[in-house]
């Protein structure tokens, strides 16, 4: 959280083929390339402990576990990203608009936004598993790549 807020002088830009090279090739195809993960793939479906979810490529911390909940939808899903933490822009490709939003720090793709989760935000945001790791509160967030 203590990162996010700097985000805007703190960008991060590398080319995709630098990122294909640093990433194992399903969290790369997510980020970069816009894939979505299969339903129930992810293991932080089942990720219930007191942490936060960072970016797996840049390492952005962007959701508190404390917003995570169980959707059925067998993605990760949050109803709040951490301040500052992603941005959104829409996409088409399918044949009604979605709301898809990056990391802010490195633009890889984490997933949509939608309008039926729970209280008190009422947003879904669903995230594909891949495109995230998992730090317990305990743990020292890892430092952000450069
Ligand atoms: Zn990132």
């Amino acid at each position: 959280m203590a990162f996010a807020k700097e985000n805007d002088a703190m960008q991060l830009v590398k080319s995709k083929a630098e990122w294909a090279a640093l990433l194992p090739p399903a969290a790369y195809r997510v980020l970069f390339e816009e894939d979505t993960e299969h339903p129930g793939s992810s293991l932080l479906n089942e990720e219930k402990r007191d942490g936060n979810f960072v970016c797996a490529a840049c390492f952005l911390p962007l959701f508190d576990s404390k917003a995570k909940y169980e959707s059925g939808t067998g993605w990760p899903s949050f109803w709040q990203p951490l301040p500052n933490a992603v941005t959104t822009k829409t996409d088409f490709k399918i044949l009604y608009p979605r709301t898809e939003y990056h990391c802010a720090r490195c633009g890889g793709h984490q997933g949509h936004v939608f309008n039926d989760g729970p209280k008190p935000t009422g947003k879904r945001y669903c995230n594909n598993g891949v495109a995230l790791q998992f730090v317990a509160r305990a743990n020292r967030l890892p430092e952000l790549r450069t």
